[in-house]
């Protein structure tokens, strides 16, 4: 397995392979993986006979108050877990050869990047859209594998693919979680025990709205209400719980008409939790 730490060399190497017929599979991360990460790894690796994993928390995509440096790394750990999983290459950039001093050029999708973290987090998918653009140019890969756990992300990239051409296919995989429901998250290790135990409150509540919307509830506001009680029991600080259209992300009410997406972004301490589920 290659560590790669240039973007020269990584396309050198994308090159290659592509020159020897060996598809290419790209999973982005900002590292200290879990079996998340590892799941879409797999995924990439059904479809592809080269996967890069890249690993690099781009601080383009954090706000100024937000836990850019307090975001957990870990390399050999990460680096250790992707040998095991049959990576070619491990992409880690650092931020300078990312963004030299002069860095000038940006990205934005202007549409699907507006509502839920779009709201609470200005900036933040200029930054990711930068990022993957980056990302892809540097790795050139045939699929890239996104999860469904950030799923107004996932949404961003299909469309900005779609939108400037990117020669690749974007496969989405599906939430991992922890045996308690709690949907794994790089940040969930920055949880103190009690917080822990209480986050789990997110995702019961998504659960709950998921099962009352599979009984007939159809109203926006008694399936939100579903979720946002036992985040408040727990005390949870809610950023956001809302429903929105699966496809557009516009607001639904007062009915649930089409297939929707019930997505929430909770505090427990300084930690921001983000979970969702589809309906319908
Ligand atoms: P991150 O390192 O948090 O930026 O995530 C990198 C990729 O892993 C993104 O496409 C995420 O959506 C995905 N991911 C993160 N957590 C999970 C999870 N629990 N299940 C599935 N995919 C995940």
């Amino acid at each position: 397995m290659r560590i790669v730490r240039t973007i020269s060399e990584m396309q050198a190497l994308s090159r290659r392979w592509r020159g020897a017929g060996d598809p290419i599979g790209f999973v982005p991360t900002m590292g200290y993986l879990h079996e998340g990460h590892l799941s879409l790894v797999r995924i990439a690796r059904r479809r592809a006979s080269a996967v890069v994993v890249s690993i690099f928390v781009n601080p383009t995509q954090f706000g100024p108050n937000e836990d850019f440096d307090s975001y957990p790394r870990d390399f050999e750990r990460d680096e250790a877990l992707c040998r095991r999983e049959g990576v070619r290459a491990v992409f880690y950039p650092d931020a300078e050869e990312m963004y030299p001093p002069d860095y000038s050029t940006w990205v934005t999708e202007e549409q699907l990047s507006g509502p839920l973290c779009g709201r609470s987090r200005p900036g933040h998918f200029r930054g990711v859209c930068t990022v993957v653009t980056k990302l892809f140019l540097a790795v050139c890969p045939d699929v890239a594998v996104f999860g469904q756990k950030d799923a107004q992300q996932a949404l961003v990239i299909q469309r900005m693919v779609r939108d400037l051409n990117f020669p690749l296919q974007v496969v989405i995989g599906p939430i991992v979680r922890e045996a308690d429901g709690l949907a794994m998250s790089s940040r969930n290790k920055h949880l103190e025990a009690a917080e822990r135990r209480a986050a789990t409150a997110v995702f019961k509540g998504l659960q709950a709205a998921l099962e009352a919307f599979r009984s007939g509830e159809r109203r926006t506001d008694s399936l939100v209400q579903l979720v946002r009680a036992p985040i408040k029991a727990s005390g949870g600080r809610i950023d956001y719980v809302e429903l929105v259209s699966r496809e557009r992300l516009e607001p639904m009410s007062p009915e649930v008409t089409a297939p929707a997406l019930l997505a929430a972004a909770v505090f427990y301490g300084k930690t921001r939790l983000i979970d969702n589920v589809f309906l319908g």
